[in-house]
């Protein structure tokens, strides 16, 4: 298995060009996944409505020259993603893709509709329901934002794919999936329901600390690909100084045999050497996939994990109320208040608010444990 990671400077395009292209050259060539007259969709990770310096979604001028890669194969591409939270329309035209699907002349589909395709290779999920034309596309090209993430450890390129569950039909998954682990084996489903021909992470610049919308953005100057997920991601995880095969996802795909472990992979490229050391989002040891008893964190949820708490920053926009999977948030004199005996601790919250609003804080025996050291990751 290879993974290539290329160098870029920045985000002009012909450094985004010439990094994607390298890239996508050392692990067999553009040909090799697409053909002429294929209808290729583009998945950038459009979380929500952000400028692109924010380093919260695909840069759009990395969407732009996949678009241009796609056309000069003489197949058709195609943009779309739904977001966890804002409107679609709002999300495309500030992160700035819209804008560029149309001076590209390339359709962007505003997802808004579902239907259930069977996932026959699902060992925990047997179907999903995503939007209603992936299946219209003869290849997709999952397009992820190097990031931390306080639920996940990281999300890269597998987890990208999260945004074909069609808008808030994602807290769903969130309240049946409230363990790392459950959560992080349906995406390994996930993945392999929608099966992207090509996987790439733009890290020209990222996220560390409390991603994937509150953490600090870094420069990291890199593009990742590889026509595995997986891979992609491990070697993502691994570049940000991070135990890659302990993040939940790529541990369910190695548990689940889906995945190659990172020392069997191959990276090669300009940046094959190069190393970070990303800040770990608050959250990067989980006390609920521990050998603590299940009964023991229910009797002891506050102590034993980290809980959201609201900071001041709160201006009582009920974005996290309405999106909050168990309905454990409730907007009192304008400031948001949390349910901690309903919170199912997902960080959803956290995640979304664009105020910086939810800082996340140790239970102190959590706190205890974490000097002490008792920990997988
Ligand atoms: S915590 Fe953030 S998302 Fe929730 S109401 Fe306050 S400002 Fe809005
Ligand atoms: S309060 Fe926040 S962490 Fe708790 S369940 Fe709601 S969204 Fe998830």
């Amino acid at each position: 298995m290879k993974v290539a990671v290329e160098r870029a400077e920045n985000y002009q395009i012909e450094n985004v060009d010439r990094a994607i292209n390298n890239a996508v050259d050392f692990i067999g060539g553009w040909e090799k996944y697409i053909k002429k007259g294929d209808k290729v969709l583009i998945k950038p990770n459009l979380l929500t409505a952000a400028l692109p310096q924010k380093a919260v979604t695909t840069h759009p001028e990395v969407v732009r020259s996949l678009i241009k890669a796609v056309k000069k194969l003489g197949a058709k591409p195609f943009v779309a993603d739904s977001p966890g939270v804002s409107n679609v329309k709002k999300t495309a035209e500030k992160t700035g893709i819209l804008q560029v699907c149309q001076e590209e002349e390339t359709p962007f589909i505003f997802w808004e509709k579902s239907k259930i395709y069977p996932c026959r290779e699902g060992k925990f999920v047997k179907h999903f329901e995503l939007a209603d034309t992936i299946s219209d596309f003869d290849k997709i090209i999952s397009v992820a934002k190097m990031k931390t993430h306080v639920f996940m450890g990281v999300t890269g390129a597998v987890k990208n794919l999260f945004g074909c569950i069609v808008g808030t039909n994602k807290a769903r998954f969130h309240l049946r999936m409230q363990k790392h682990a459950d959560f992080a084996h349906v995406m390994v489903d996930l993945y392999y329901t929608v099966k992207p021909t090509l996987n790439i992470i733009d890290g020209i610049s990222g996220m560390e600390g409390q991603g994937p919308m509150s953490g600090d953005i870094v420069n990291p100057k890199l593009v990742i690909v590889s026509e595995d997920g997986f891979a992609a991601d491990l070697v993502m995880a691994d570049k940000m100084g991070f135990n890659a095969e302990n993040m939940p996802i790529a541990a369910a795909a190695i548990e689940e045999q889906r995945s190659v472990h990172l020392k069997d992979i191959e990276v090669v490229g300009s940046g094959k050497d190069i190393k970070f050391a990303f800040k770990r989002p608050h959250t990067y040891e989980s006390m609920q996939d521990t050998y603590v008893p299940k009964f023991i964190l229910k009797l002891g949820q506050n102590q034993l994990t980290s809980k959201p708490v609201i900071n001041k920053n709160c201006i009582g926009c009920r974005r996290c109320e309405y999106h909050c999977p168990p309905k454990a948030i409730n907007i009192k004199e304008r400031r948001a208040v949390i349910d901690y005996h309903k919170c199912i601790r997902c960080y959803c919250c956290q995640e979304l608010c664009e105020h910086q609003a939810v800082d996340l804080k140790d239970g102190w025996i959590l706190a205890l444990l974490k000097k002490l050291g008792i920990y997988k990751v």
